[in-house]
């Protein structure tokens, strides 16, 4: 989704673009990474209730998959644009490389809006999208999942049209499935707490006791309800957090300084992690503009929402005490904002690092299905737990090794990681 002028496509090619340089990467492999190897661009015509046929626009990006194959959601939005699909397709990348699975990076999506097509027009949908790119995606070099308005629903359905054009079961083809039918346990859970176990990493190698932590998030959503739920369990306290009204069509920010009650928060919040206002000042949480929760004083930001959020004109908002940001979201901080982070020596976590946790839980879903052989929950998140602790302790360390910004050195990990498998390959 743009907004406005933001391109998020340009966005990962000026951050590869200063990491490539960085670790002057030869001109071959700079041209093969800051680009998609392969797209998929296709129409998809629907068989509506009403008897009509609509036509709608499907993508599929694989940035690369030199370290194995492509790994990405599908996302059906309204404002769906090619270049969303690619940024989104080489972040991927980058976020498998950072926490060292053995898997590459794709996205996918639909220009629609899920919210104005019926359950059976959704499904038909699915089915179309996979009728066009079956060949080209699959266990063995493609593996899709959920993302902005898709769910284990529409996964299924598009598990089942797969199987039905390649004849047989295929469980590894897609994650993000319904426990029982090939999901993993601990799925739901697993970005949210992925961003705590590297925050709990950065408190910990910074000194600070957990227990004396406050935070503030935007978003209280999946990945956002889980992260307050673990990052409080530990001992830290979210004072306040910035979602969606439906009924006023803008999002607010609340605050409660004693710490947010995220069971209380949970029962007033709607499928979508919109809460109505009025519901919160009720229960006595205090209501401010949506860009409140980047102003308050607290020791972590964790912005996990949407893109595009700490900008040139937001970052001077926020407050002096911020020590680390967790970045939930992908692409929350543009380019210009992040120079200001730097130089203010803010500790940032990013995006492609902080929120890794659902991919690996993907992958892990990807591995039991294709053994076709479930964990217990407990057995999934120790592992996710080993997979995020590791992955934030190798950017952390050559940070300071190097001196880098942990964002460049997290980069400088996975674009030598991918590098190097091109070139073993023989590809450059
Ligand atoms: P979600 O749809 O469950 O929640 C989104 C939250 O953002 C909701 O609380 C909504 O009210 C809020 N929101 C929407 N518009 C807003 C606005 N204008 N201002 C403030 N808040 C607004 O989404 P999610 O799954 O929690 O994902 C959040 C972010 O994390 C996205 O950037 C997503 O790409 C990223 N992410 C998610 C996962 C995952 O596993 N869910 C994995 C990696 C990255």
């Amino acid at each position: 989704m743009n907004n406005g002028a933001y391109n998020p496509y340009q966005h990962a090619q000026a951050q590869f673009d200063q990491v490539a340089e960085l670790v002057k990467l030869d001109e071959t492999t700079r041209q093969l990474l800051r680009q998609p190897m392969r797209e998929y661009h296709f129409l998809i015509p629907v068989h509506m209730d009403d008897g009509s046929t609509k036509v709608f626009r499907g993508f599929r990006v694989q940035h690369n998959d030199a370290r194995g194959p492509a790994k990405g959601g599908i996302r059906f939005h309204p404002q769906e644009t090619a270049d969303t699909v690619r940024a989104l397709a080489m972040w991927m990348t980058w976020k498998c490389a950072v926490v060292d699975i053995p898997l590459g990076g794709g996205k996918g999506g639909v220009i629609c809006d899920p919210r104005s097509l019926t359950d059976s027009e959704q499904e038909r949908l699915c089915r179309g999208w996979v009728r066009q790119v079956a060949k080209n995606v699959g266990p063995w070099n493609d593996v899709p999942a959920p993302d902005v308005m898709t769910n284990s629903k529409h996964m299924l359905w598009m598990l089942d049209e797969f199987e039905t054009i390649h004849g047989g079961r295929f469980p590894g083809f897609i994650t993000g499935k319904p426990v029982g039918m090939g999901g993993s346990l601990g799925r739901t859970e697993a970005t949210g707490y992925g961003v705590v176990y590297t925050i709990r990493e950065a408190l910990n190698d910074q000194g600070i006791d957990i227990k004396n932590t406050s935070a503030s998030m935007q978003g209280f959503g999946n990945v956002s309800q889980y992260a307050a739920r673990l990052y409080q369990e530990l001992g830290g306290t979210v004072i306040s957090t910035c979602c969606w009204d439906n009924n006023d069509s803008k999002a607010y920010a609340y605050v409660n300084r004693n710490g947010l009650d995220i069971d209380q928060l949970c029962s007033i919040t709607d499928l979508y992690g919109g809460i109505d206002k009025t519901k919160a000042q009720d229960l006595g949480y205090e209501v401010y503009p949506a860009r409140a929760w980047l102003e308050q004083d607290v020791d972590i930001l964790i912005p996990a929402a949407l893109e595009n959020q700490i900008t040139k004109d937001t970052v001077g908002k926020i407050s002096p005490k911020v020590k680390i940001i967790a970045e939930g979201a992908n692409g929350p901080t543009t380019p210009e904002a992040d120079e200001v982070l730097k130089q203010r020596g803010i500790f940032v976590i990013p995006d492609f690092l902080a929120n890794a946790g659902g991919v690996t839980c993907s992958y892990f879903e990807q591995v039991q299905s294709n053994a076709n052989f479930y964990w217990e929950k407990d057995e999934v998140l120790s592992k996710l737990d080993i997979k995020m602790t590791s992955a934030f302790k190798a950017v952390n360390d050559l940070a300071k090794r190097n001196n880098l910004y942990m964002r460049d050195a997290a980069y400088v990990i996975s674009i030598n990681r991918v590098a190097q498998a091109v070139k073993m390959r023989g590809w450059v």
